[in-house]
């Protein structure tokens, strides 16, 4: 370590004496332009995560925005699949290429780099934040209005480490009925909170089942306690996503693209409104 000069904003070491937050995000790729960034997170796996940031990125790229997905749940990568990308991600001079969806959104995941999608991610701790850091810093994200972030499930190491070194402009919280919603919700509040990240609202999946034959709507997780919570945390309710088998049927045949989802548009277009106020 050099001699301390007490200017902190010049120096990177983080010593006793530092008297201001030292700044972890990783830089973005000098080619890439990444306008606004949101984490979607969740207190366990299985709630929908993964399908909500699929569907943020379908309906901002129909509302004519360049989406990207960046999916940092590396060891459960299902953005691809629901996709239907098949191909791997190749280099290039200004860095690694996303594969771009039909509809024209960008993707990087862990997926597209693996030789064969179903091997296994056994990586420790380091290696799983380090790669999600270069899928910032060294992909070439090509002038992306919104970029989706898939972050891994839970408040441990590995979200942590990438909370704090992407740039993010807010975080969705997903949650199912089933789960300990108030604690779930507690521990992400907290966590966004300890990092300085607004949260733009929570959005419940599937909330409910609605009969395809009498059109009633059917609980089987219980009745939802989502509005008690969100106005204990004065969180805004983004949506509320029923079960929908077409739904899952889309994200095994990679055909999420063509999914028409009324709550999620309407989800979207609170989102834009939130960042653009
Ligand atoms: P996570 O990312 O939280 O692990 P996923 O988004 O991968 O969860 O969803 C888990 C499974 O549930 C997937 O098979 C997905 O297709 C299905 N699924 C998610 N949301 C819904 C929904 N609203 N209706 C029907 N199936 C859903």
């Amino acid at each position: 370590m050099s001699e301390c000069t007490h200017d902190c904003s010049t120096c990177g070491e983080n010593c006793a004496s530092r008297n201001e937050p030292q700044d972890l995000t990783e830089k973005l790729n000098q080619y890439s332009s990444v306008k606004k960034v949101i984490g979607i997170v969740s207190g366990k796996g299985g709630v929908g995560k993964s399908t909500v940031t699929s569907l943020m990125a379908v309906m901002f790229s129909r509302m004519g925005y360049h989406a990207a997905i960046l999916d940092a749940d590396l060891t459960g990568p299902s953005i691809p699949k629901a996709f239907g990308i098949k191909e791997k991600a190749m280099g290039s001079e200004k860095g690694i290429l996303p594969i771009t969806t039909h509809s024209g959104i960008d993707i990087m995941s862990v997926n597209l780099l693996l030789e064969n999608e179903t091997d296994p991610v056994i990586w420790r701790g380091p290696v799983l934040a380090g790669t999600v850091k270069q899928f910032w810093s060294d992909v070439y994200w090509n002038d992306v209005d919104y970029m989706f972030v898939d972050m891994p499930p839970g408040t441990g190491d590995v979200p942590l480490t990438i909370f704090q070194s992407l740039p993010l402009d807010g975080i969705i919280i997903v949650t199912s009925p089933q789960e300990l919603v108030s604690m779930i919700v507690e521990k992400a509040v907290r966590m966004a909170q300890m990092m300085n990240v607004p949260i733009l609202g929570i959005i419940e999946n599937m909330s409910c089942f609605v009969c395809p034959d009498c059109g009633k709507k059917h609980y089987p997780f219980g009745e939802s306690k989502l509005e008690e919570i969100a106005k204990e945390y004065s969180i805004e309710i983004l949506a509320r996503l029923p079960i929908d088998p077409k739904n899952s049927a889309a994200c095994d045949s990679g055909k999420i693209e063509s999914v028409l989802n009324p709550e999620a548009e309407e989800a979207a277009k609170k989102i834009e409104s939130l960042l653009n106020n």
